[in-house]
């Protein structure tokens, strides 16, 4: 499913410029535009789910593979290993959870220093 009004769909499909760190079928990966930690890079599925709010159990397989391949991009990306380096992976839901594109994304932030996303 692809929503022509969306900007990650946009992103997804290439019409709209990203810095890519990573594509497959299934996802893209690119740095945040507005970074809040060294590393900070979104995972997108190029299926349109609006956010979490909309996962159905079907999801399951897809969400599992983004969630493995976030370590893998994480390290690609300069994160230090675990246990000493690491990252934090936050998923924004709805207006009150702090979601600002409606277009089910993960964002992956670390780097060697303090830092937090709000
Ligand atoms: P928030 O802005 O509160 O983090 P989201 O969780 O919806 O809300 O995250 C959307 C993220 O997408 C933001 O971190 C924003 O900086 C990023 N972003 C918006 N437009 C672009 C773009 N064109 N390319 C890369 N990142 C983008």
């Amino acid at each position: 499913m692809h929503d022509p009004n969306c900007l990650f769909c946009k992103i997804a499909a290439g019409e709209i410029p990203s810095r890519k760190v990573y594509e497959d079928e299934e996802f893209v990966a690119f740095h945040d535009i507005h970074p809040h930690a060294p590393v900070h890079f979104l995972v997108v599925p190029r299926l349109h789910i609006p956010s979490m709010a909309q996962v159905e159990p079907g999801h399951a397989g897809l969400l599992g593979r983004m969630m493995a391949l976030a370590p893998r991009l994480a390290l690609e990306q300069g994160c230090r290993p675990y246990p000493e380096g690491g990252f934090r992976i936050q998923v924004n839901t709805g207006r009150e959870g702090g979601q600002e594109v409606d277009h089910l994304h993960m964002h992956v932030m670390g780097g060697p220093r303090p830092w937090l996303k709000g």
